[in-house]
């Protein structure tokens, strides 16, 4: 079978934690974490040999991808013959895809009927983006892991990576680990802060003195809507699983944002991270050439030499005033 070829030609068996891992490095709980649908097969499959192929081939980190469906027999079969990894394959818990009891479903839908922003329309986007903010974490499959780095179909890295980003993370503190933050569409997002300021107003024994809010607050008080791009995350999951985030997720979801306008799960993390954070828990991967449709980061210095496929002067994320703006706070 494909399965038995495959142990013979990497000389052990799939399963285990990270039984590949070289000599020498410390074993994380970790995995490369995907939510997808079957018909994402070749997007996720280009996203799984590059990872392969640049990096995860002398880690063998697992991968669990997680559906709101089935994944079909075809699906799991195009992903396992990719790895000698360990694959996991998940269908999501009841109650956290859909709407929460409390969501005026008719003014959910007059909402996507009105809207004009991107995605706007969608629904299944908005229980997408309620997943990611508040159930990924919990899901059994990643119960016992300690790190997560979000992946997604159809995105491209374009560096060898040469040492395991999760260890690194381990070993430095690192709660959160980001690549690219740009700014979030206004009209997504548009009750989002006030119900943050909200939320710090009712609860400021939940926000350490030390923060990162002065990079989604400017001087005035006002949201600068910076995000990090959570299509590419590695975070620490104590982080989402500590009191102060669940408190923060609650309060939002019980608002009903998420579905009378269209909030993103990428300034949800961005935000939490950034209240509850300080700015040497959160790691800037700015090593990792990373594409997005519509976005890249390239490394600087990277177009004439070194283990990258890009052009500098296009994926030029650096540049983004958030990427700055980070580099600026304290
Ligand atoms: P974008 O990055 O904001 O444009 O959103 P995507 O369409 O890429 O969705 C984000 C992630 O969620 C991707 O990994 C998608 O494969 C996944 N996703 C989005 N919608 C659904 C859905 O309805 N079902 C499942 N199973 N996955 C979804
Ligand atoms: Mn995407």
């Amino acid at each position: 079978t494909n399965a038995l070829s495959r142990e013979k030609a990497y000389g052990g068996g799939a399963t285990g934690e990270n039984q590949y891992a070289p000599e020498g490095t410390k074993p994380v709980k970790a995995a490369l974490v995907a939510l997808v649908r079957n018909q994402e097969l070749y997007g996720m499959r280009k996203t799984i040999r590059e990872l392969e192929d640049r990096w995860n081939h002398k880690y063998n980190y697992p991968y669990i991808l997680l559906n709101d469906k089935p994944f079909s027999e075809k699906f799991k079969q195009g992903i396992q013959d990719l790895t000698k990894a360990k694959v996991e394959f998940g269908v999501l818990e009841p109650g956290t895809w859909g709407y929460p009891e409390w969501v005026d479903q008719i003014k959910a839908k007059e909402e996507r009927d009105n809207a004009n922003y991107i995605k706007g329309h969608s629904e299944s986007y908005r229980f997408m983006c309620r997943f990611q903010s508040g159930f990924v974490y919990k899901h059994p499959l990643l119960k016992d892991l300690d790190y997560y780095w979000r992946i997604e179909p159809d995105v491209h890295y374009f560096c060898d990576i040469d040492y395991d980003p999760f260890l690194f993370m381990k070993t430095n503190g690192f709660k959160y680990g980001w690549n690219i933050a740009p700014t979030e569409y206004e009209p997504t997002v548009r009750t989002l802060w006030n119900t943050t300021e909200n939320f710090m107003r009712e609860n400021p024994e939940l926000i350490p003195q030390h923060n990162m809010l002065d990079w989604v607050r400017r001087s005035d008080g006002t949201y600068t809507k910076c995000h990090f791009w959570s299509n590419f995350e590695i975070v620490d999951l104590s982080f989402y699983r500590s009191k102060e985030y669940e408190a923060y997720f609650e309060y939002l979801d019980r608002s009903g944002g998420f579905f009378y306008e269209r909030w993103g799960d990428a300034p949800i993390h961005s935000i939490a991270v950034s209240m509850f954070l300080k700015k040497s828990q959160v790691h800037y991967f700015d090593d990792i050439g990373y594409y997005h449709p519509a976005m890249a980061h390239c490394p600087a210095g990277s177009k004439e030499r070194g283990k990258c496929i890009c052009d500098p002067n296009e994926g030029g994320a650096d540049n983004f005033m958030c990427a700055k703006r980070f580099r600026q706070i304290s």
